[in-house]
């Protein structure tokens, strides 16, 4: 942005294109999730306080989650009129996410146009066919944001790609990116909070990340190409501030801390553990965790420090697909783990993916069994979705299934469009909806989820949760 006159205004946007997770490991369509999660545009928060830090003014608007359509992306624009525009997108909606970028270059040609997200390599290029898009950042992007603002030439800032006099250019990764704590606690006066609620109690919902990489391998995932294989946690210090503000400043009492393996440092985690139990802070909170990295004394000081829950990838009830995707756990370890939970008082949320691409019924059919047997709190099936740059990629391509799986406007993790090589994608969405009629239409569950219903809210809350396991499921 070297040649321009300074930005004083930035609009960050979450476009009107559906509801998505859309943290970059992540990306997934909420409404094809048993658990109907709205979370906050934690991004948009953290790439709005850098600008702040840099003196711009900014506003935040997260259009699917408030209802909002494209008149009112018009309208912001129109009246906001910003410097700097800036849409976070998913593989899944890219097409549909950058209309925006049109409707900001119509209202002003010089606004700089900036488009979030994880893309990979071979799809880069073709983000600037239109010439509407500047910038595009990838990888740290609150830095790379950062460095634009202030002037950096975009040749010397790591993880992004630009288009200059005609020509797109991409810049290395960083290999040492920046501590997690250097950036400023996300932009959360920005937010309008009350839109992001918990599922079981209303109330609002705040996200907090804690550390960002994964020492896993599993062929499916992005984490260990969005975020690195090396662990990077946040200090407890600024953690624990974090959090304070969150309940002190914005009323948000119950979180979802995120990272891609929030138990990998198990000294850290108890040290976060004990610092918040002495904080007295009243943060009720839910992480993620390998199977194989969760034990009783751990699970205690989560509870005591105020978790109640754990989500679990457990995968497969299949030992061949757990071999075959490299997850190096065991079904023991994953039972292991959720009885962890059950004596510790956590509650155990389990993700299977099932209809990799050498699963047979049978494959299937030994993950629902599983999942039935492992009686978690909450359950969910995905499709594996075959990302550029993952392991699985190069399965799909070497068994001629490609073509189809590798559609990204068309397929994401509740819809694929190819299928497996001995079932297709039609077979596939109702094995889905099968295993949910199995797991969740059936008395004991029923019985289970009326004898925790202690008000006429939560009784509502149940019928609306049972409403969308029907639509997901039927
Ligand atoms: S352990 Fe989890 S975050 Fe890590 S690579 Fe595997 S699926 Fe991804």
């Amino acid at each position: 942005m070297k040649d321009r006159k300074p930005a004083e205004t930035a609009l960050l946007i979450y476009p009107p294109t559906g509801i998505y997770d859309r943290f970059e490991r992540c990306q997934s369509p909420v409404a094809s999730e048993s658990v109907n999660i709205v979370r906050p545009p934690l991004d948009l928060a953290y790439l709005a306080a850098v600008l702040e830090r840099s003196g711009i003014r900014v506003l935040i608007r997260d259009y699917p989650a408030a209802g909002k359509g494209w008149k009112e992306v018009e309208k912001d624009i129109r009246l906001f009129s910003p410097d700097i525009f800036l849409v976070s997108a998913t593989l899944f909606t890219c097409g549909c996410d950058c209309r925006a970028f049109a409707v900001a270059k119509r209202h002003n040609k010089d606004t700089v146009c900036v488009l979030k997200g994880f893309f990979p390599d071979e799809g880069r290029q073709a983000l600037f066919a239109t010439g509407e898009i500047d910038f595009v950042l990838w990888e740290e992007a609150e830095t790379a944001l950062e460095e634009l603002v202030k002037g950096t030439p975009p040749q010397d800032i790591p993880g992004i790609a630009f288009r200059e006099r005609g020509s797109v250019f991409v810049t290395s990764p960083n290999p040492n990116p920046p501590a997690l704590d250097s950036l400023p606690f996300p932009a959360r006066h920005l937010l309008d909070n009350g839109l992001y609620r918990m599922p079981d109690n209303g109330r609002k919902m705040g996200v907090v990340l804690t550390g960002k990489g994964c020492f896993g391998g599993c062929v499916f995932c992005l984490a260990p190409l969005v975020n690195g294989r090396r662990l990077r946690l946040r200090g407890h210090v600024s953690l624990l501030e974090e959090l304070r503000e969150c309940v002190y400043r914005h009323g948000i009492r119950d979180f979802w801390l995120r990272a891609d393996n929030f138990t990998a440092d198990r000294e850290w985690v108890m040290r976060f553990c004990t610092e918040l139990s002495g904080s007295g802070l009243p943060a009720r909170w839910a992480v993620n965790s390998r199977a194989d990295c969760l034990d009783r004394e751990l699970g205690m000081a989560m509870k005591r420090a105020g978790c109640f829950a754990v989500g679990i990838g457990a995968e497969s009830g299949s030992e061949d697909t757990l071999r075959m995707i490299k997850k190096n756990i065991t079904k023991e370890q994953v039972r292991g783990a959720v009885n962890i939970c059950k004596e510790c008082g956590l509650q155990a949320y389990l993700f299977f993916i099932i209809g990799f691409p050498w699963e047979t019924r049978k494959h299937i059919s030994e993950t629902v069994d599983f999942a039935r047997q492992l009686k978690g709190d909450a359950v969910n099936f995905s499709f594996p979705v075959p990302f550029r740059g993952t392991p699985l990629w190069g399965i799909y391509e070497s068994l001629g299934l490609r073509e189809d799986n590798a559609r990204y406007d068309v397929n994401n993790y509740g819809l694929p469009r190819g299928g497996t090589a001995y079932l297709s994608a039609a077979e596939l969405i109702q094995a889905e909806k099968a295993a949910y009629r199995r797991l969740f239409f059936n008395p004991e569950y029923i019985l289970g989820r009326l004898s925790r219903i202690g008000s006429p809210q939560e009784l509502l809350r149940h019928i609306r949760a049972a409403w969308h396991l029907l639509k997901i499921s039927v």
